[in-house]
C-alpha cells in the first residue's frame, strides 16, 4: 500500500473560500456540537489544520478559526465547537440548511507523515479536535506509529468523542489513552468513585509520569502535539524541555 506523505510546502493544500450549507448538527456533550459540511470536490487538508468561519451578513469580515475534527478520508468536514461567546452563540441558533462561509485549510500543526517516531497528543476539552483528526486518519490509514493521548475534561459527560476514542483504542493497539477529569467533585458519588482514570488538570507531574511510563527505552523522541488553554500548553512545553525533548518536537495550537 502506498504510504501517505506530508506534502512539500509548495504542494500543501491551497486555501479557498466558499459558501456552504450546514448538513447536520451532532450533539457531542452539554455545550459542544459538531457542525457537519460536505467537502468541496478536490478540496483537502492535512489532519491538524483548521478553517476560518464567516457569517458575512451578521458579522461582516469578522471570523473565527476552527480545527477540522474529521479525517481527510471522510466526505465531510466536521467542526466540533464549544458554546462560548459572540460567534458560537450565533451558531447555536442555526439549523441544518443554514448558510456558512468557510475559508481554508490553514495551519502548520500537523504530523510529519514521512517519519515513524511515536506521537504524544495532549488535549483539554474541545482542544481534542485537531488531535482527533490525526487519530482518526492514522487509524484508518493503519499508520504504524505509537500514540499516547492524554485528554482532560471536566466530568465524564464532557468527554467529547468518548465512545469513538474507546473504539479507536480497541481497533488500534498503537493507541494508549489516558483520561483525566478536573471536576469530579461535581458528579454524583457513585460515578465519582467508579471513575477509573486520573483526576486533576494536566500538570507537569502528570505529563512526566505518563510519558516516562509509556516511552520505550532508546526509541527516537516522540513528537508532541498539545491543544488547549495557554496554561496547559506552557506546562507541557516546560516539562517536555525538562525531560530533554528538543524544541522542534514540541508543537502546540492555542485556541484562546
Ligand atoms: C487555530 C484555532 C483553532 C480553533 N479550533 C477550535 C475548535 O475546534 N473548537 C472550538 O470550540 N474552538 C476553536 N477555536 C476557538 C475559536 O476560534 C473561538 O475563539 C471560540 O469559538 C470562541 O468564539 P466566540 O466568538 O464564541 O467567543 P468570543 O466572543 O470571541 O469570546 C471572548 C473571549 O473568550 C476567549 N475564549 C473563547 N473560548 C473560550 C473558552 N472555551 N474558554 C476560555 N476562553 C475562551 C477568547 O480568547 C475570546 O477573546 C480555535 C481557535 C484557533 C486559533
Amino acid at each position: 500500500m502506498e504510504r501517505p506523505t506530508t506534502p512539500r510546502k509548495r504542494d500543501r493544500p491551497r486555501a479557498i473560500k466558499w459558501e456552504t450549507e450546514l448538513l447536520e448538527i451532532i450533539e457531542e456533550s452539554p455545550d459542544v456540537k459538531t457542525f457537519r459540511f460536505e467537502k468541496p470536490e478536490g478540496w483537502t487538508f492535512i489532519p491538524g489544520q483548521f478553517v476560518m468561519v464567516f457569517f458575512p451578513d451578521v458579522f461582516g469580515k469578522k471570523n473565527r478559526a476552527y480545527s477540522i475534527a474529521s479525517s481527510p478520508n471522510s466526505p465531510y468536514i466536521d467542526l466540533t465547537i464549544k458554546l462560548y461567546g459572540v460567534f458560537t452563540h450565533h451558531m447555536w441558533t442555526l439549523k441544518e440548511g443554514s448558510s456558512w462561509t468557510l475559508r481554508g485549510p490553514y495551519g502548520h500543526f500537523y504530523m510529519d507523515m514521512n517519519r515513524k517516531n511515536d506521537i504524544i497528543l495532549i488535549g483539554a476539552g474541545v482542544g481534542i479536535t485537531p488531535l482527533m483528526s490525526m487519530l482518526r486518519w492514522s487509524t484508518e490509514e493503519k499508520i504504524d506509529r505509537r500514540f499516547l493521548l492524554i485528554y482532560s475534561n471536566k466530568t465524564p459527560r464532557d468527554i467529547v468523542f468518548n465512545e469513538e476514542i474507546q473504539m479507536i483504542q480497541k481497533a488500534n493497539p498503537n493507541v494508549k489513552v489516558v483520561h483525566t477529569l478536573t471536576r469530579l467533585h461535581n458528579v454524583p458519588e457513585p460515578i465519582r468513585d467508579a471513575w477509573p482514570g486520573l483526576r486533576g488538570r494536566i500538570s507537569a507531574d502528570m505529563i512526566r509520569e505518563q510519558v516516562s511510563e509509556w516511552q520505550k527505552e532508546g526509541a527516537e523522541r516522540a513528537t508532541v502535539f498539545g491543544c488547549g488553554p495557554a496554561a496547559m500548553l506552557t506546562s507541557m512545553e516546560e516539562v517536555m524541555l525538562e525531560l530533554g525533548w528538543p524544541k522542534e518536537e514540541i508543537h502546540y495550537e492555542k485556541f484562546w
